[in-house]
């Protein structure tokens, strides 16, 4: 990626083929995949890549169980359109982002044999569905390989369970990395560039898109013969901007995570509560080194906050401190974050948001020309694109091409093996568990991210003592990664943020002294961007009810 004032001049009063709004999952791979059809693509996102539902997700990448229930009880075709869809998606994001996405295996524990016999027929249908895209079958598992595999357990009346397999992904990077292939492919981005408004041709149709830049209050204007509007939740606030009367569609639902020290509930393996009291699957995955939970589901306005609660953690340890031998209390806590699902209805219907399918829209709005595409899931970004792009092309009247994306393995995944952190520990002077954490971070781009060091050794330290992520990380995201704000360094390129909150306090101001190195930031801009970023997170704690962290940035 170049960086965002050189992007800027890129893109200012050009002309593309195509303007995708949102860089989330979708819009990314959206742009991805025109820009490798050879449509001249540009891609706008108001905030941070990722920064909105994108990097909120349990971060699984699946069928969905809780949705093969549904397609079979309700004898829904919808759901079971997504689910099979999904299943074929698993394996292609598996293979073309090898370093940031893993296979796992799920374990749903058991205390009635009648749950075991449902559980059993139930996963071996979503084997049998995934066909050749099955990752490994699942299986029954006695009490006592049940309880070998995630001994932290309640053993109470436990008879035994079932393993099946799925896969888990980094989100954050994932999107940033689609982002980054994007660039490479051709495409050009830009972050903090919100699109407020478009102009249009005699016949109404879109003709161009007017940008305020997020962090300097610019206005410019780009000229564009096509546009997607990806941008999840919000996706009504640009159908209505393009055509006012249109109705609503959107009915985004809020889900909440924590994370808890990995010791609380050692295992490697995921373990799935298949019903909590209002009928969801509940996760608890392990995750870059702690124990993810979630999630959530309640409906709220698209824009509104999100912030994981009180109540939002004392709901996930009711229902996981079921199912552990050591219950955990919410002073366990180490971090947490929340999102909102882009549901899309009729326009119409009321009811539960949980009945939604996941299944995505493609809408094209004959007023103005606008292709929105809403709903579906991080697991089927890819095909989501695919089908997109085909509409894209209809609409700009040009043959219809295939999908270059299916097989398109994303930066940093050439060349990538497991054992990749060896080489980097042989090679670089960094130990071993900073050589892990930039192999599942960079792939095999992390050589570019430890080269940085040659200009100064120190950017070798880590950010902050006890967490192995180093300095060096911090200029990369700055100058590669558009990294613009210490959030977007900590929360969604090194991940710190959900690593401890109170951690991240600790390295703001670090970050906050290196990124005005890169960006020429005054004392008095960087002082406020640490005490901004600190302010944030003693947010977060407050509203999870946790004690707020004092620090000198916060002394006064
Ligand atoms: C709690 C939760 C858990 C989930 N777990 C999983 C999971 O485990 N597996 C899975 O497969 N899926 C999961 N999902 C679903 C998945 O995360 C979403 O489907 C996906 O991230 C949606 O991506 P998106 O790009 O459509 O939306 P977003 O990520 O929200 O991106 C839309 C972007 O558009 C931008 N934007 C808005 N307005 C403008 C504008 N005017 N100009 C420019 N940009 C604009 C926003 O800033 C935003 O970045 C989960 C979702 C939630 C909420």
């Amino acid at each position: 990626m170049k960086s965002r004032a050189e992007e800027l001049k890129n893109i200012i009063g050009q002309t593309f083929d195509l303007c995708v709004i949102g860089g989330g999952a979708t819009g990314s791979a959206c742009a991805l995949d025109a820009q490798l059809r050879g449509i001249r693509t540009v891609l706008m996102e108001a905030g941070d890549y990722a920064g909105a539902t994108s990097s909120a997700a349990t971060k699984i990448i699946h069928g969905g169980v809780r949705y093969l229930e549904e397609a079979i009880k309700g004898a829904d075709v919808q759901e079971y359109h997504v689910l099979v869809r999904a299943l074929h998606e698993r394996v292609r994001m598996l293979e073309n982002a090898p370093h940031l996405t893993r296979k796992l295996e799920f374990l749903v524990p058991s205390y009635k044999w009648i749950d075991v016999a449902y559980l059993d027929i139930g996963l071996k249908i979503y084997d049998w569905l995934a066909g050749p895209g099955r990752i490994s079958p699942s299986k029954f598992l006695s009490e006592e390989e049940t309880l070998k595999r995630m001994p932290g357990l309640n053993q109470k009346g436990l008879v035994g369970g079932v393993a099946y397999a799925d896969g888990q992904f980094d989100d954050a990077r994932y999107n940033v990395t689609l982002v980054q292939s994007f660039t490479v492919a051709g495409g050009n981005a830009i972050n903090y560039g919100r699109v407020t408004d478009f102009q249009r041709g005699a016949d109404g149709k879109i003709t161009g898109v007017v940008v305020k830049d997020q962090l300097t209050g610019a206005m410019f204007t780009v000229s564009v013969k096509a546009v997607v509007n990806a941008t999840g939740p919000l996706s009504d606030s640009i159908r209505q901007l393009a055509t006012p009367a249109v109705p609503r569609r959107m009915r985004p639902s809020k889900g909440a995570h924590i994370l808890l020290p990995l010791d609380v509930f050692p295992t490697e393996d995921a373990l799935l509560i298949p019903k909590t009291e209002d009928g969801r699957v509940l996760f608890a995955v392990p995750w870059c080194g702690r124990l993810l939970v979630g999630t959530t589901d309640e409906e709220v306005e698209a824009g509104a906050e999100l912030l994981v609660t009180k109540s939002d953690i004392e709901y996930m340890l009711r229902h996981l401190n079921h199912y552990l031998a050591r219950p955990v209390t919410p002073d366990d806590v180490v971090s947490g974050f929340a999102g909102a699902r882009p549901l899309v209805g009729s326009g119409e219907e009321g009811g539960d948001t949980k009945k939604l399918a996941r299944d995505d829209v493609i809408e094209v709005d004959a007023a103005s020309g606008l292709i929105s595409i809403m709903g579906g899931k991080w697991t089927t970004h890819r095909a989501m694109a695919e089908d997109t792009i085909h509409t894209v092309q209809g609409a700009l009247g040009v043959t219809q091409t295939d999908s270059q994306t299916r097989n398109h393995v994303l930066y940093g995944g050439v060349g990538f093996t497991d054992d990749y952190w060896k080489q980097l520990c042989r090679d670089k002077a960094i130990s071993e568990a900073t050589a892990h954490h930039l192999a599942s971070k960079f792939g095999t781009a992390s050589g570019e991210v430890v080269a940085l060091a040659r200009e100064n050794a120190a950017l070798l330290e880590p950010i902050v003592a006890g967490y192995p992520a180093i300095q060096t990380e911090v200029v990369y995201a700055v100058r590669k990664e558009m990294a613009a704000t210490i959030e977007d360094v900590l929360a969604r390129r090194v991940g710190l943020q959900l690593y401890s909150w109170r951690a991240a306090i600790e390295a703001a101001p670090v970050v906050g002294s290196l990124m005005a190195a890169e960006l020429q930031w005054s004392d008095g801009t960087t002082k406020a961007a640490i005490a901004g970023y600190v302010e944030r997170i003693n947010h977060l704690l407050d509203s999870a009810g946790l004690p707020r962290k004092r620090t000198s940035a916060t002394a006064d």
